[in-house]
């Protein structure tokens, strides 16, 4: 049986040279909260389900959507850390339009009224 990566956009498919290739498949982890977690990290809406795609039983992410430091390689099969999340993911056009936060809300501290303020009296 050939397994396919679940990721969007992601091509990868578990051949006998993929490992060759340093390519690994992993499944979805078993604990409800981490695997939710990895279901949000994907951005994978599912129109046929209530919104959220719920991965299946067998599925599996690849290993081109975790960090280098994910990975648990001091076993002889590549495994990952426990509680890792994916956070590698190309994102679909229709997918890029998140709400950015964080650097301009710090711009905005930084031009302080009080000085202009005090210049103009
Ligand atoms: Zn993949």
């Amino acid at each position: 049986m050939v397994k396919c990566c679940s990721a969007i956009g992601c091509a990868s498919r578990c051949l006998p040279n993929s490992k060759l290739k340093g390519l690994t498949f992993h499944v979805f982890p078993t604990d409800e909260n981490v695997k939710r977690k990895w279901v949000l990290a994907m951005k994978r809406l599912d129109v046929n389900a209530a919104g959220i795609w719920e991965p299946k039983k067998g599925d599996v992410l690849c290993s081109r959507h975790f960090k280098k430091t994910d990975f648990d390689r001091s076993a002889p099969n590549i495994k990952l850390k426990p509680g890792v999340i994916p956070s590698i993911f190309e994102s679909p056009s229709h997918l890029q339009a998140w709400p950015q936060t964080g650097p301009s809300q710090q711009d905005c501290r930084e031009e302080h009224p009080n000085r202009t303020a005090e210049m103009s009296i």
